[in-house]
């Protein structure tokens, strides 16, 4: 371990944290992520402050070495160490910027957590969000792969995102346009690296007609005695369903939905829907479906398996889970093999939703 570098980082970080980052040498990240696999940084960088990342990212230490940014650590499964740098983005702040019509612009930090960001929307009034409530992970994350659920994406509120383009070597911003989102996919995701995210400028409106048109909300608010539902109402309503289907990463290490739903175009749903006629299909723009993928892992036996540590959910086929002492690499394994039987049973290759390191 280099320990000179080591000491000097420390000790910089240690005088007031006057760089606004720390570096810690051979980091443990289990911690970081929960899918709670062992996993050693090289290096781990916490940036508390945006304005320290072009210091940091010069430093000729860790020039060379690859380099991962990683948030609240919830869409990532780590099968072995990382031979570099890990950037933990840990700056805070929400700031409400300025009022367009029945909107307002709000800048906030990536490294918030994007579910005490949307509780904190509700409280002040604001729509939009409702659906992603319950996310796990970090501001910073979201435009990464879109965030998505309930028939909500983060697309459509997004003003601006405020990035360090290591290419460029400067700060940058991105409109909505040019940061390319789709589903689950993003620029950010295709070149990975290339941007550091540093804020996200969200447009929300002060009120908005909730969306309870996705499977199982408009039943829950029933449930729950809501005719007229407010934002703060479906918020609960999906809250309550969410807890229901999916294993919370506290309890049982996990990354939500391990694979991503196969777009396919129509001919193939068709002979899908043919052969399986209680296949989820969602109809898309063009000559495009989305089907489910848990159906395929459930029809193909997975649900509730479990090979060593590591196994499928009971409450949810398409979450591979952490039964304690896992490791990435046995979690990796057993996808392989759902992604492998589900291909030769449909003739469709599962793409994973995490990214895989
Ligand atoms: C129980 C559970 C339920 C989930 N449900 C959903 C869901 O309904 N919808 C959904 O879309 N996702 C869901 N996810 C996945 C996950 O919560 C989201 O993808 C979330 O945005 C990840 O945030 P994170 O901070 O944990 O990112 P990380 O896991 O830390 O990182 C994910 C990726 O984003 C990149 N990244 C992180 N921060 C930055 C940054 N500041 N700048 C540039 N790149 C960055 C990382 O390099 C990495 O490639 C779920 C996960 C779990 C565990």
């Amino acid at each position: 371990m280099p320990q000179s570098a080591d000491e000097q980082h420390n000790k910089r970080a240690n005088n007031g944290d006057k760089q606004g980052y720390q570096v810690i040498p051979d980091a443990q990240l289990a911690e970081r992520t929960t899918f709670g696999v062992p996993a050693r940084a090289h290096w781990l960088a916490r940036v508390m402050d945006r304005d320290a990342i072009p210091e940091l990212t010069a430093d000729t230490q860790f020039q060379s070495l690859p380099r991962l940014i990683l948030g609240g650590g919830s869409n990532v499964l780590f099968t072995r160490d990382f031979p570099g740098l890990v950037l933990a983005m840990e700056n805070r702040g929400i700031e409400v910027q300025t009022r367009r019509g029945k909107h307002d612009r709000i800048r906030v930090s990536a490294g918030e957590n994007w579910d005490q960001f949307v509780r904190w929307s509700l409280d002040q009034g604001y729509a939009g969000l409702e659906n992603l409530i319950l996310i796990p992970g970090s501001v910073g994350a979201a435009p990464f792969q879109n965030i998505g659920a309930y028939g909500t994406e983060l697309e459509e509120f997004v003003d601006a995102v405020h990035a360090w383009d290591s290419e460029a070597g400067e700060f940058v911003w991105l409109d909505r346009e040019a940061c390319a989102f789709a589903y689950r996919d993003s620029i950010f995701k295709r070149h990975p690296g290339r941007w550091i995210i540093t804020e996200l400028d969200l447009v929300l409106p002060r009120s908005g007609t909730p969306r309870i048109h996705y499977p199982g909300v408009r039943d829950m608010l029933d449930k729950l005695g809501v005719d007229k539902p407010a934002p703060a109402d479906v918020a609960l309503a999906v809250e309550t369903l969410r807890r229901r289907k999916l294993p919370d990463p506290a309890e049982i290490g996990n990354a939500g939905s391990f694979f991503k739903n196969p777009v396919v175009n129509t001919s193939k749903a068709d002979e899908l829907k043919h052969d399986h006629p209680e296949l989820p299909v969602f109809a898309l723009e063009g000559d495009r479906a989305k089907i489910s993928a848990a159906y395929l892992i459930e029809y193909c036996g997975f649900r509730g398996t479990r090979s060593g540590n590591a196994g499928v959910s009971e409450r949810h086929a398409l979450v591979l889970v952490n039964y304690g002492g896992a490791k990435g690499s046995e979690l990796w394994r057993l996808a392989e093999q759902i992604r492998d039987t589900v291909e030769s049973e449909f003739g469709i290759r599962l793409e994973p939703e995490p990214v895989i390191l």
